[in-house]
């Protein structure tokens, strides 16, 4: 904006001298190379960052000093012009009215003024003949008025500008607080969410959302023709765990099982907790082989584990799985896993029935 300015400044001079309405010899090339090279040191501050640690970042106040001397030395060339261009000096406090304070903008208007009463003093001091008082004092009191205007004006424009400045951090605020609920929310509701599926002592899966993926699973073993077991697994005896070694011994059990089982069992296949001490799996993958195999590995970790006492003691388990046909729905297939798991108990326990 300064170098447009200057520009535009320098283009009006140029036209002045030829219209002679400025002295022929304006040393114009001197006077506005001189300031945009000064404005050239000012870029390469401002660029270089420099200026980013100083309260003036932008530099507005040494920038609008440069203009002002600049604007002195070209009313001195000014001839009869001089009035008009008193006008110019409002072109450079313009540039302070949305960057600096109202007390910034009277220390301005005062180093306008004595710019201006300085070149007076001086002309009257080299030429008193080509002066004349009444129009100096003239050009004075004009001056002094456009500057106070100016810095009243100013600081209203900027009190303006800071109240939206304001308004605008507070808003982001609000925002960045709205986000952080938002994300919190989001938090609370994924927690929610995990409860509502999951059964609060194991941590497995929970009986309704074991038959909610049951359902969906059935679904898309129909469409693919994929085998699809179900197994279900009751802990041995586990009444008399509780008689003999507390409830809490008991609970011990169905998280170490719950563990066990997750250790043992393969990501795809669904493990959920069916009923008291009662779990169920659904293998989305694998033929019958395969998942006897599983099985029978958890069913010999969970029997190898011993659990402290007093005295120590360890569990058993017996698993009741079959196969999915194309014309199951998950209550017939629970309930022939229930009939082999049936045949698990009766045949002595700690043992695997598969059937087809
Ligand atoms: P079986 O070998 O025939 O399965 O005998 P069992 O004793 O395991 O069978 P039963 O179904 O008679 O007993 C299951 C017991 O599991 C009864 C109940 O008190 C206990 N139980 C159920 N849920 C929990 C639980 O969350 N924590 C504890 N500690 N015990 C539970
Ligand atoms: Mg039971
Ligand atoms: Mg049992």
């Amino acid at each position: 904006m300064a170098v447009y300015s200057y520009l535009m400044v320098w283009a009006a001079t140029l036209l002045g001298i030829r219209i002679g309405y400025f002295e022929p010899d304006t040393p114009h090339w001197l006077l506005f190379g001189a300031t945009l090279a000064a404005n050239l040191v000012f870029f390469l501050i401002i660029r270089s960052g420099r200026s980013e640690r100083w309260t003036d970042p932008s530099l507005t106040v040494p920038q609008m000093m440069v203009g002002i001397i600049l604007i002195t030395a070209l009313l001195h060339y000014s001839r009869e012009l001089r009035g008009a261009m008193i006008a110019i000096y409002f072109m450079a406090m313009t540039f302070g009215v949305f960057a600096l304070s109202r007390q910034r903008m009277i220390l301005m208007s005062g180093f306008v003024l004595l710019c201006f009463c300085g070149l007076e003093a001086w002309e009257w001091q080299q030429a008193p003949e080509t002066k004349i008082l009444s129009i100096s004092f003239g050009h004075t009191s004009i001056l002094l008025l456009g500057l106070l205007w100016f810095v009243y004006v100013g600081g209203h424009i900027r009190n303006l500008q800071q109240r939206n400045q304001q308004q605008r951090a507070s808003l982001r605020a609000q925002q960045r607080h709205l986000e952080q609920i938002n994300v919190q929310l989001q938090d609370a509701m994924a927690r929610l969410e995990d409860v509502a599926i999951r059964d609060a002592l194991t941590g497995l899966f929970n009986r309704r959302h074991f038959m909610e993926r049951i359902d969906e699973e059935i679904a898309r073993a129909e469409r693919s023709g994929r085998p699809l077991h179900l197994a279900l697994i009751d802990l041995d005896h586990f009444k008399q765990i509780n008689d003999s070694h507390g409830h809490q011994a008991g609970d011990q059990v169905l998280r170490t099982f719950a563990e066990t089982a997750r250790q043992t069992l393969r990501r795809s296949d669904l493990l959920a907790r069916y009923g008291g001490e009662e779990f169920v799996v659904l293998f989305t993958d694998g033929e019958a082989e395969d998942i006897r195999q599983v099985l029978e590995r958890l069913r010999q970790a969970l029997s190898q584990h011993r659990f402290n006492g007093p005295p120590a003691f360890s569990v058993t388990l017996s698993a009741g799985v079959a196969s999915w046909h194309q014309s199951d729905t998950a209550d017939t297939l629970i309930q022939r896993a229930d009939e082999a798991l049936y045949r698990a108990k009766h045949n002595g326990r700690n043992q695997l029935v598969a059937v087809d």
